[in-house]
């Protein structure tokens, strides 16, 4: 669901993003307040003039999102969780946390800040809202400030559903969890929860189609078709991460790796190593000292005639923390760095050295093997 993101700016270190769905969104609700909404509320403006309202308002709910978000990464950055950004997708923002929580506090902190940082916004909206009312403010920013004071509102009472993974559902993995001081557990009754509140959102979609509600009914459908995905893949990350989390990289690599000498060209490359090997990327050596690495994928943009001619030191890429992971360091920063990344092999090191070469297959299943033996 995030693939198609792109970065819009970056504020207080952290960098904000939209998917590509959230414009789709944007264009519909700017559609429906200024042809459904501010006309029934508000008579006698131009049309020109509901538009106004309309973009303004989407806008102005884009800005309370965000807020809405930064709220979490400003106090998961103070109990140090890193966090990656924030995106904002179909169904509202997401802040990108790499790590659990570290403690039930923390989490219940993160969690609860957000919906309160709506309903803030929500009360300071409604006051301006009500004072307007009574004069001074212009009907159309009025009605703009009402909308945004009730969507708000709306905001934090749908976040506050007890269902994981929304903050709701965190809020009672939190408790859940500093009861029981058991966060494995916590996280599978929460998101058991989260996945039953799913369900019951795709079977009130249903019924409200089957009444001739059709948008509305949509909507319940797909909301509840992503809250009960995202509670089923919260657990399983968990999972994931309780398995990797103290395993070192080493571990899971293959040593003795096949590399390349920087000096051949990519025909040698493509005909004594891809085809032979059939790996998609090969560390780059020059007298046995790693110099970067080339991947399949690069070879695709450089035209076939010309793969005699050029040197795999022409293409290689240079190694960086984007390519590379200590040797020491967990398995799970080595999956979320290809997540992140979206490269499936990394070039493992020791001081500079190659030692190894990581990929996405080796950690998954010796984690499935893990998984498998533990449960
Ligand atoms: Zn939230």
């Amino acid at each position: 669901m995030f693939g198609k993101r792109f970065k819009l700016f970056k504020l207080l270190g952290f960098e904000v993003g939209i998917d590509w769905s959230w414009i789709i969104i944007a264009i519909l609700i700017a559609w429906s307040l200024s042809t459904g909404l501010f006309p029934s509320y508000y008579k006698d403006l131009s049309a020109q003039m509901y538009w106004i309202m309309g973009i303004v308002g989407a806008a102005g709910l884009f800005l309370s999102i965000i807020v809405h978000e930064f709220s979490h990464s400003l106090v998961a950055r103070r109990y140090g969780i890193p966090i990656k950004g924030i995106t904002l997708f179909i169904f509202g923002g997401v802040a990108q946390m790499e790590e659990e929580p570290p403690s039930p506090k923390a989490e219940f902190m993160m969690a609860i800040v957000g919906p309160l940082s709506s309903i803030a916004i929500a009360l300071i909206l409604y006051g301006i809202y009500l004072s307007g009312k009574q004069g001074g403010l212009p009907v159309p920013v009025n009605g703009v400030v009402g909308y945004l004071a009730m969507i708000n509102g709306i905001l934090a009472g749908f976040n506050l559903l007890p269902a994981f993974p929304l903050d709701g559902g965190r809020v009672l993995r939190s408790i859940l969890w500093g009861v029981k001081k058991n966060l494995k557990w916590a996280t599978r009754v929460s998101s058991w929860i989260g996945s039953g509140f799913g369900i019951l959102l795709i079977v009130l979609g249903v019924v409200n189609v089957l009444r001739g509600n059709f948008i509305g009914g949509m909507w319940w459908f797909l909301i509840g078709m992503f809250l009960n995905g995202a509670a089923k893949s919260s657990y399983q990350q968990l999972i994931t991460r309780k398995a990797l989390e103290g395993e070192p990289v080493r571990r899971f690599m293959k040593t003795d790796p096949v590399t390349v000498p920087a000096s051949i060209s990519l025909k040698e490359l493509v005909e004594d190593y891809i085809y032979r090997y059939h790996y998609k990327m090969f560390p780059v050596m020059v007298n046995s000292k790693l110099v970067g690495c080339i991947t399949t994928k690069q070879l695709r943009d450089v035209p076939r005639e010309e793969w005699d001619q050029k040197k795999v030191r022409d293409m290689a890429i240079q190694c960086s923390p984007e390519n590379t992971i200590e040797s020491k360091e967990d398995a799970m920063k080595a999956l979320s760095k290809m997540k992140a990344t979206g490269v499936s092999r990394l070039m493992v090191v020791e001081g500079g050295h190659l030692v190894g070469v990581i990929s996405l297959k080796d950690i998954l299943e010796l984690l499935s093997l893990k998984v498998e033996l533990e449960e």
